[in-house]
C-alpha cells in the first residue's frame, strides 16, 4: 500500500501547483541525477514575437504575412502564435485556407486558393523538397547570429521569405540551472527543435555546456537522446511543454511538463505537471521527492 508520506506529499504538491501523477514518481525523483530540458517553451518563455520579415521576389511583405498566418491558425506552436498575433497587429487578414497539416519540430503545410504554403524551418523545406537559394541561407544565418529564429515560407515551389522570430528565456531558468547544480544535479542538457546557434546561445546564457547542447531534433530524436543517456546508466528527468516533447517525455525516468492549457498532448504524457508557468516548480518537485523518501526510509 502506499505509504502516508506519499499521500501527503502528493496534497504538498498539489497545493503549490505540482500535479505528480503517481507517488512512484517522487521516489524516482530521488534517483535523478540528470536533467534534460527542451528549448522553446521551457527554458524559454516561448511567448515569441516576429521581429524582422524579409519578402523574396514577387513576394512582399503583407502577402507573406497573409498566406502564413492562414497556414498556422491552427497550429499551437509559439511560432505560429507569433505569426497570427503579427498579422492581427498589422491588420493583415489571413489568406483563407482549406486544409492544414503540422509536423511538429518542423513546420506547417497548408492548401490555399494559391497552392501549396509551407512555412517551418530550413530542414522541413528540404524534406518536402524546396530548394533553399543562397541568399535565403544568407538571410537566415544573419538572423541566427542576431539570436533570431529563422522561419522560412514557401509557396508551392518557391521561397517565399523568412521571418525572424524572437523568444526571450525565461527570467527564472539561469536560477533554477544554478540550484540543480548545487543539490547534485550536474549533468544538464538542452535539446531543440530549433537551429544550432539560436539553441547555443540560450544554452550559455543558462550555464549549459555547449557539448550537452542538441539542436535540430525531431520528436524522436528528442527521445532517442533520453535513451542513450538512461543506456549510460543515468536516471533521466526530462522537462518539456510541447507535442514534440512527447515521446521523450514517456521515456524519461521523470517526464515533467511545463502546463500551458494549450500543450494538452505533453500534459498527458508526462508523469508529472507543473501547473503554473514557472519554472522554479521543478526544484520544489525534486526537493518534495527527496524530503518524501527520506520520510519512508
Ligand atoms: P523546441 O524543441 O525548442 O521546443 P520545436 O521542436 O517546437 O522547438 O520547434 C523547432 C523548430 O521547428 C522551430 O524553431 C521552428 O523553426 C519549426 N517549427 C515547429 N513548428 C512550427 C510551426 N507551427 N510553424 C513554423 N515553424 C515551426
Ligand atoms: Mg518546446
Amino acid at each position: 500500500s502506499t505509504p502516508s508520506a506519499v499521500i501527503s506529499a502528493i496534497g504538498v504538491g498539489a497545493r503549490r501547483g505540482i500535479l505528480v501523477k503517481s507517488g512512484l514518481y517522487l521516489e524516482e525523483a530521488e534517483k535523478i541525477d540528470t536533467v534534460l530540458f527542451d528549448k522553446t517553451g521551457t527554458l524559454s518563455s516561448g511567448k515569441m514575437r516576429v521581429k524582422s520579415i524579409k519578402a523574396f521576389g514577387n513576394f512582399d511583405e503583407v502577402l507573406i504575412t497573409a498566406l502564413a498566418a492562414a497556414a498556422e491558425c491552427g497550429s499551437e506552436h509559439p511560432v505560429a502564435d507569433a505569426i497570427v498575433r503579427y498579422a492581427k497587429e498589422n491588420s493583415i487578414d489571413a489568406e483563407s485556407c482549406a486544409k492544414t497539416n503540422s509536423t511538429p519540430g518542423l513546420g506547417v503545410e497548408a492548401q490555399s486558393c494559391s497552392g501549396r504554403v509551407l512555412v517551418g524551418n530550413a530542414r522541413f523545406l528540404a524534406e518536402s523538397g524546396i530548394f533553399i537559394p543562397d541568399y535565403a541561407k544568407i538571410e537566415a544565418e544573419s538572423l541566427s547570429n542576431e539570436g533570431m529564429t529563422p522561419v522560412f515560407i514557401a509557396q508551392n515551389e518557391d521561397i517565399a521569405g523568412i521571418f525572424g522570430i524572437e523568444d526571450s528565456i525565461r527570467e527564472e531558468s539561469a536560477a533554477v540551472l544554478a540550484d540543480l547544480k548545487k543539490i547534485g544535479i550536474n549533468n544538464i542538457s538542452m535539446v531543440s527543435g530549433d537551429k544550432c546557434e539560436v539553441a547555443k546561445s540560450v544554452g550559455r546564457y543558462c550555464g549549459i555546456n555547449q557539448e550537452n547542447v542538441f539542436s535540430g531534433a525531431v520528436p524522436g530524436e528528442k527521445k532517442s537522446i533520453v535513451k542513450n543517456l538512461q543506456s549510460a546508466g543515468r536516471k533521466v528527468c526530462f522537462v518539456g511543454d510541447g507535442v514534440n516533447d512527447a515521446p521523450a517525455l514517456a521515456q524519461a525516468n521523470v517526464g515533467i511538463s511545463i502546463g500551458k492549457r494549450e500543450n494538452s498532448v505533453a500534459i498527458e504524457t508526462s508523469h508529472v505537471v507543473l501547473l503554473k508557468d514557472d519554472l522554479s516548480l521543478l526544484l520544489s518537485f525534486i526537493l518534495l521527492g527527496k524530503r518524501t523518501v527520506k520520510t519512508i526510509k
